[in-house]
């Protein structure tokens, strides 16, 4: 099956100015994937603007409303980590649509999976608030959409960015149709994604929290992976796996202390794509959050896509973390999450 991509030049121009989130992030994803070759393996799918309508699945009309005056304004700060230009508001609804683009894509079979290539980024977003670079929850929307457009009961929200996903576990904290699975550094940026936070009365463990110390490289997320994202994902038993993709938890990453390689993402992706073809007829969404070395974000993001396609041998331009941290030892968290989620 062909495998699509969302891109559209649209998504440089949100301007962040000195920021580590950069309009160069996705040129490098792009200039890499041309330069390799890979890029004419992938099927192009054109991003459209999210309607308002699409982002109130999400968002409060008041904070949508306060986005747009704030780019009419000629931009700003949001919060202390989040900067507006004046056309991040329409960035932001290609970001948005661009992920339900894929959605449909893959829905429909135009593909058998997607990696939409957007920012600004989402899962931080709440539904009143900016908030870590993210103005609206792109994988929410999406995920909320696919669920009226399509009827399903079951979506899989992966969220392997070295950061937790807040604002997307809060949107389906007591929705039992969604299951939110996230690996994140703990403690950490933005505080939240503890083991215990586990879903709401109506939802009670559709929320999975993986929180991992500093220092957690290929074996330890593969650990995780196989131990406790496989198990849950069965037992859930999915319609449709959509994944916040970041590469911050690369041993490059100037944001984060983790020390994984490409040579892990591609694993990773490897796990989740075996579970889509196993559990969803292979329909799977990758959506691009963090990740802020240029050359492991558009090294994991190739590898990502070599997956989705089939190809064999994953390119590690950066080789194996020479261990800036101390490696973790995870035996008891994993224990301890199996046993609150009843994983076999
Ligand atoms: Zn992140």
């Amino acid at each position: 099956m062909a495998v699509g991509y969302v891109y559209d030049p649209i998504y440089l121009k949100h301007d962040t100015g000195q920021h580590v989130e950069v309009a160069a992030r996705l040129e490098a994803i792009v200039s890499h994937l041309e330069q390799t070759g890979l890029k004419s393996q992938l099927t192009l799918i054109e991003p459209r603007p999210a309607s308002v309508e699409e982002l109130s699945l999400v968002h409060q009309k008041q904070y949508i409303e306060q986005v747009q005056e704030v780019a009419g304004r000629g931009g700003g700060w949001l919060d202390p980590d989040t900067v507006m230009s004046p056309e991040s508001y329409d960035v932001a609804l290609y970001a948005a649509g661009g992920v339900i683009r894929a959605v449909e894509a893959v829905m429909d079979g135009e593909v058998g999976s997607a990696f939409a290539l957007v920012r600004p980024p989402g899962h931080h977003a709440t539904s009143q608030q900016a908030k870590g670079f993210c103005l609206f929850n792109n994988i929410a929307i999406a995920t909320q959409y696919a669920l009226a457009k399509y009827n399903l009961e079951r979506i899989l929200i992966i969220d392997f960015d070295v950061h937790h996903g807040n604002g997307t576990q809060a949107a389906f904290y007591d929705n039992p149709r969604v299951m939110y699975i996230s690996t994140h550094e703990y403690p950490f940026y933005p505080g939240t994604g503890s083991i215990e936070e586990t879903g709401g009365r109506a939802a009670e463990g559709t929320t999975i929290n993986i929180p991992l110390p500093a220092g957690c490289g290929d074996d330890e997320y593969l650990k995780v992976f196989e131990q406790i994202i496989v198990p849950a994902a069965r037992q859930f038993n999915p319609q449709l796996i959509l994944v916040s993709a970041g590469s911050d938890l690369h041993w490059t990453d100037p944001l984060a202390m983790m020390e994984v390689s490409v040579t892990g993402f591609g694993k990773m992706a490897g796990i989740i794509k075996g579970l889509a073809d196993e559990l969803c007829g292979g329909r799977l969404v990758f959506t691009l959050e963090g990740g802020y070395n240029l050359n492991a974000l558009a090294a994991s993001v190739k590898a990502t896509f070599d997956i989705l396609l089939g190809n064999t041998g994953i390119d590690d331009p950066l080789g194996g973390s020479p261990r800036r941290f101390e490696a973790a030892n995870i035996e008891r968290l994993i224990r301890a999450i199996k046993e609150i989620h009843r994983l076999l």
